[in-house]
């Protein structure tokens, strides 16, 4: 595996190389970011790992500087999990002096996380543009645990004409249902126990609609007692359309329910899909 810092080099690589699939991440590597490694290597020619924590999509600064980076460990993982380049930019080579355009998605990203982080799907939709546009892949591999992400992510590939395929894999988690994520390693005993509720609560959903519940506000208020219930005070828990993230009245159809919580200072998220 190469590590590559800049635009031509990529290019390089990536031309002539058949179908190239790119997975896109900020480090700190985990089973979800292995598992799209592993898929990507599965079905293409060429493996391209993005790796950058991008500044822009951070609303708070604190969160940013807390951000876990072992660009060593990530690079072993990323080849052992069958990567062929590690593409990691520096913040100068994708934000060159200048910069000054910015791609905004509105609709869906105008809720949820897009109201509690403002400015951060914007700069989500904006990296993304750019790194696609930087690599060229036929693939690119997004994991369901940032379900607004992706529904973000496939509106603007949409919108602009993207000629990337959009692949979502399942939310790894932790032997406790906890979904992985590169923040759990800031959660103290206490709170890492806590925060296995947010999992036990989904899954208690989805249990309520197998066994015949239609109602979101009942989901959701389920959800919220099983959070309280461990002093967890959840920002939202929202029962929503999967494609648009506009709030359903009835479980009709193929639902996500999603949901974001602070435990301590740590601020996670979680979802799962649930149908009649
Ligand atoms: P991140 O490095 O947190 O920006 O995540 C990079 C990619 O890995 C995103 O597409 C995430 O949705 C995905 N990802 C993060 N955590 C998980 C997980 N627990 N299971 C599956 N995919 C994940």
């Amino acid at each position: 595996m190469r590590v590559v810092r800049d635009v031509a080099a990529v290019r390089a690589a990536v031309a002539g190389s058949g179908r190239v699939g790119l997975v896109p991440t900020m480090g700190a590597f985990h089973e979800g970011h292995l598992s799209l490694i592993r898929a990507a290597r599965e079905a293409c020619d060429l493996v391209v790992v993005w790796l950058f924590v991008n500044p822009t999509q951070f609303n708070e600064a604190s969160d940013l500087v807390a951000y876990p980076r072992d660009e060593a460990r990530d690079a072993a993982l990323a080849a052992e999990s069958g990567a062929d380049i590690l593409f990691a930019p520096d913040v100068d080579t994708v934000y060159p002096r200048g910069f000054a355009t910015t791609v905004t998605v509105s609709g869906v990203a105008d809720v949820l996380e897009g109201v509690q982080r403002p400015g951060h799907f914007a700069g989500v939709a904006t990296v993304v543009a750019k790194m696609l546009n930087m690599v060229g892949p036929q693939v690119a591999y997004f994991g369901a645990k940032d379900a607004q992400q992706v529904a973000v992510v496939r509106r603007m590939v949409a919108d602009l004409d993207i000629p990337t395929r959009i692949e979502v894999l399942p939310i790894v988690r932790e032997a406790d249902g906890l979904a992985m994520s590169s923040r759990n390693v800031r959660l103290d005993p206490g709170e890492r126990r806590s925060a296995a509720a947010l999992h036990r609560g989904l899954v208690a959903a989805k249990s309520a609609v197998a066994l015949g519940e239609r109602n979101p506000a009942a989901l959701a208020r389920g959800i919220e007692a099983e959070l309280t219930a461990v002093g967890i005070d959840p920002e939202y828990v929202a029962v929503v359309d999967p494609d648009t993230f506009t709030p359903v009245d009835t479980i009709a159809g193929p639902t996500l329910i999603a949901l974001a919580a602070r435990v301590g200072s740590t601020r996670l998220i979680d979802n799962i899909e649930v149908a009649p």
